[in-house]
């Protein structure tokens, strides 16, 4: 494990090219995403990551989310069909979500869940569900959605029948954690994390069989079969809310379009980058809004596709 890291830049990309499926196609042809985010207190998260997925060039975009907010995301993401999920008492989703969802099991081509959701302990049980009944679809884990690897927050299920010092992903899965999240899911101390991002990265992707993107002003990516590569772009005015949101967005995206975990990630951690490039250079290095980044992703896409 001590390969040095590729560095991810446009030349790694241009040999790297994404699939091209659809410019004879339909929108069928240009993948179809289910993106599962948003609470009543953080509706945002859902249009930021819904409206980044098709501005990657995704064909068809599915939000499902609160339904206390499903007319607000609607009206945000008039692209979108959006589907209003049962609430828990702590904002997260009903145990039946995943029933309701899977009609779309064998139709979507990509999944992304946990942007801006509340409620571990339902979450864990719906993202099992939902890997369940999307079985080997190309799935990204962000935010809250992560907690499937681990709810600490929720000691009481670790008492149940899962042990969860063994757990592992059946096929691999994309999460994308800062240093501060991936130090609540592995209970190792953020300060550690941050020392030896790789080494980290690394494990945890082993660990999970799963592909980690470990983000932060360098952002490093690993996969479950010891592939490591590092992102050093971007610039601190990427570092706002939402931003992370874009990011999963912007890769579930890439999934839609035929893109491996990998590659997505790769090229979506890029894009995103170069999108915080470009608003420094025409806004200013501090104070673009996260829900201008993804209108600059189309352009990179013709300079770097
Ligand atoms: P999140 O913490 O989930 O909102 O995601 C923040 C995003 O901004 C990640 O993609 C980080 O890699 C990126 N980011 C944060 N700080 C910096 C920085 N100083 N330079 C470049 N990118 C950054
Ligand atoms: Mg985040």
């Amino acid at each position: 494990s001590s390969a040095e890291p590729l560095d991810l830049n446009p030349a790694l990309l241009r040999r790297w090219p994404l699939p091209q499926p659809g410019f004879d196609g339909d929108k069928e042809a240009r993948g179809h995403v289910l993106i599962v985010a948003g609470s009543a207190e953080m509706p945002g998260a859902a249009m930021l990551a819904g409206e980044a997925a098709l501005r990657a060039g995704a064909g068809k975009l599915t939000i499902a989310t609160a339904a206390s907010i499903a007319p607000q995301v609607g009206a945000a993401i008039p692209e979108a069909r959006v589907i209003g999920l049962g609430e828990t008492s702590a904002h997260g989703f009903l145990a039946d979500s995943a029933r309701r969802l899977g009609d779309l099991a064998g139709k979507a081509d990509a999944l992304l869940v946990g942007p801006g959701m509340q409620d571990e302990g339902a979450c864990v049980e719906l993202v099992h569900q939902l890997l369940e009944r999307f079985e080997g679809i190309r799935t990204v884990l962000d935010a809250t959605g992560m907690c499937a690897v681990h709810p600490r927050g929720e000691p009481h299920l670790l008492d149940e029948t899962v042990d969860w010092e063994q757990f592992r992903f059946p096929s691999p899965v994309l999460l994308t954690p800062h240093a501060g999240e991936l130090a609540r899911l592995t209970g190792a101390e953020r300060r550690s994390i941050e020392q030896e991002p790789h080494r980290a990265a690394l494990s945890s992707a082993e660990r999970w069989n799963a592909v980690v993107a470990l983000k932060g002003a360098t952002t490093v990516l690993a996969a479950p079969d010891g592939k490591v590569w590092q992102y050093q772009g971007g610039n601190a005015g990427l570092a706002i809310s939402g931003s992370g949101d874009v990011l999963a967005g912007i890769i579930v995206g890439l999934l839609g379009r035929g893109a491996t975990l990998e590659q997505a990630a790769a090229w979506g951690v890029v894009l995103h980058g170069a999108a915080g490039e470009q608003l420094a250079l025409r806004c200013g290095p501090l104070g673009y809004l996260a829900r201008e980044i993804a209108a600059e992703v189309p352009a990179l896409l013709r300079v770097l596709a």
